[in-house]
């Protein structure tokens, strides 16, 4: 593994002039050659369109600078991006790209180490894959990683049959499956507050926690995305992967070592606690939602089935609210309530840690009931960690009122947290993968999904749309909580920066 704090690759951009190439992986690459975290590298940026190398760097420029306008100084950086226009489709042009590689290699001296980064859809993977073994690009003097985005399948059976195609070419310990959220300053900041702080590890099970909610909610529609989001819906694009990630990290019991093979193993296992559902349970666990019109700011707000490249009569879901139970010793008995959907009131990704009950409330306040304890991890975005107590209120009086003491990342460190893809991909060159989803975790995610995507599928739901745009949902999934005495706690309670 090389774990060297200046990684040396050449990095193969498959989908070069796409949106996440020019979005995401061009920004942070400069970041980390910015803060020298890149020494010898070159970067081969492969698409169809027939444009010159002077073009595709200027592609990159205009990305950088798009991103981080006041930087200028980045000829160096740009010299080192080569384009090949190729279909990923036709056979002949690997040998091509195979040449231009070796040529990189030796001017570089990347001493044979190659990263092929899938910025495609995902029909091209398998293909992909197969190919760059067939013509000889992975037979490498050093080491070969394949880096691939979301979504890996559509089901367990599609899911499936790609990773045995890839497979073909890469060792599993070679295949980084992005989850950009595992790439997140505040999700890879669970681990640590839950295992770094002597206060939270005892109190983390059923005898202290009563439910953990995780909100995942997002105010945009599906924009232009239509055509992919019929095919996915919120149960496919954020539960299999981000929601399911999130749930766990926060159950996963502790790891004997930070390796990545040790955490996973512990985030395999609390997939496999997950409770499994089907048939008639899926209502009682699961509620999906579809947008209709709503109104922003006097704007009116299309409803999905009216969005562009949608089936007037979609059953696709925008929506997803599920109880989720964990049964082993430590979560018996505790729900983990998650959400995620578009259109929603506000953009948020939060957790709410909520602790029983005291046994008996000595206190009393003049307005409210005593507030149970609250840990609120803030992901995006806002980062931080905010925790609500109760404590005296002030006078002679013995009354409690709530407060907050809360910890704001960008507020208090004055520094922007890194770019998600950042931290990514300088781990992949690094041949870190912990943050990168195992198979087992992928496949585990989807068994658990695709009980509840068959149900829907075969069984329309005739209230869509149920919520309107710019609301927190449909009334069912507040529902959810309240037959179990819980709510969801508002946004605006929860809200990092009016701590104080
Ligand atoms: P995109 O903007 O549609 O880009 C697709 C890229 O693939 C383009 O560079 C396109 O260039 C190239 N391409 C298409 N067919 C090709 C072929 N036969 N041979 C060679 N190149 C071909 O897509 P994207 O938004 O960047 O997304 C890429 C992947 O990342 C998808 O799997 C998506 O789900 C995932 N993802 C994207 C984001 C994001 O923020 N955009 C976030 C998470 C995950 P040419 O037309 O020139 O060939």
């Amino acid at each position: 593994m090389n774990q060297s704090e200046k990684p040396t690759a050449l990095i193969m951009i498959f989908g070069a002039t796409g949106d996440l190439a020019n979005r995401k992986l061009f920004p942070s690459l400069y970041r980390l050659y910015q803060k020298g975290k890149l020494d010898r590298f070159a970067v081969v940026g492969v698409a169809r369109r027939s444009i010159t190398n002077e073009q595709f760097q200027q592609n990159v420029r205009d990305s950088i600078l798009s991103a981080d306008s006041n930087d200028t100084n980045i000829d160096d950086f740009i010299s080192r991006f080569v384009y090949h226009s190729h279909d990923v489709t036709d056979s002949n042009s690997y040998a091509t790209l195979n040449q231009i590689s070796d040529e990189l290699d030796q001017r570089y001296q990347l001493d044979g180490n190659r990263i092929f980064y899938l910025a495609m859809a995902p029909e091209f993977f398998g293909t992909i894959a197969e190919h760059l073994k067939m013509d000889g690009l992975t037979n490498v003097a050093g080491f070969k990683r394949l880096v691939i985005e979301k979504p890996f399948g559509r089901s367990l059976e599609s899911a499936q049959k790609l990773n045995e195609q890839i497979r073909t070419a890469f060792a599993e310990n070679e295949i980084y499956r992005i989850d950009h959220y595992l790439g997140k300053e505040m999700v890879q900041n669970i681990e640590v507050i839950r295992f770094a702080n002597a206060m939270f590890e005892p109190l983390w099970n059923n005898r202290y926690i009563s439910n953990i909610q995780i909100t995942s909610s997002e105010t945009l529609g599906v924009e232009e995305r239509g055509r992919y989001y019929e095919t996915s819906g919120a149960l496919r694009d954020m539960v299999q992967n981000h929601m399911l990630q999130m749930v766990a990290l926060l159950a996963m019991e502790p790891p004997i070592r930070l390796t990545t093979e040790e955490i996973r193993s512990e985030k395999v296992r609390a997939l496999r606690s997950l409770r499994q559902i089907s048939g008639e349970e899926i209502n009682q666990y699961f509620v999906r939602g579809q947008y209709g019109e709503g109104n922003l700011n006097g704007e009116e707000l299309v409803a999905y089935r009216n969005e562009d490249m949608v089936d007037p009569k979609s059953n696709t879901e925008t929506f997803v609210a599920g109880k989720l139970m964990i049964d082993n010793f430590r979560w018996a008995g505790v729900p983990f309530y998650i959400r995620t959907g578009k259109r929603m009131l506000t953009k948020q990704t939060k957790i709410v840690v909520q602790f029983k009950d005291i046994p008996m409330n000595l206190y009393y306040q003049t307005e409210q009931e005593l507030q149970p304890n609250l840990l609120v991890i803030h992901i995006q975005p806002e980062e931080g960690i905010t925790l609500h107590l109760n404590a005296k209120k002030s006078g002679q009086s013995l009354a409690a009122k709530p407060v907050k003491l809360s910890y704001a990342n960008r507020g208090i460190d004055g520094i922007n947290t890194p770019e998600a893809y950042e931290k990514l991909l300088y781990d992949c060159m690094r041949g870190d993968a912990t943050n990168f989803t195992h198979w087992d975790e992928v496949a585990l995610s989807w068994s658990f999904v695709d009980n509840i995507s068959r149900v829907w599928e075969n069984t329309p739901e005739v209230s869509f749309p149920n919520y309107e745009s710019n609301t927190m949902g449909p009334k069912a999934a507040h529902d959810l909580l309240e037959r179990d005495g819980f709510h969801w706690w508002p946004v605006t309670m929860l809200d990092v920066e009016t701590c104080k």
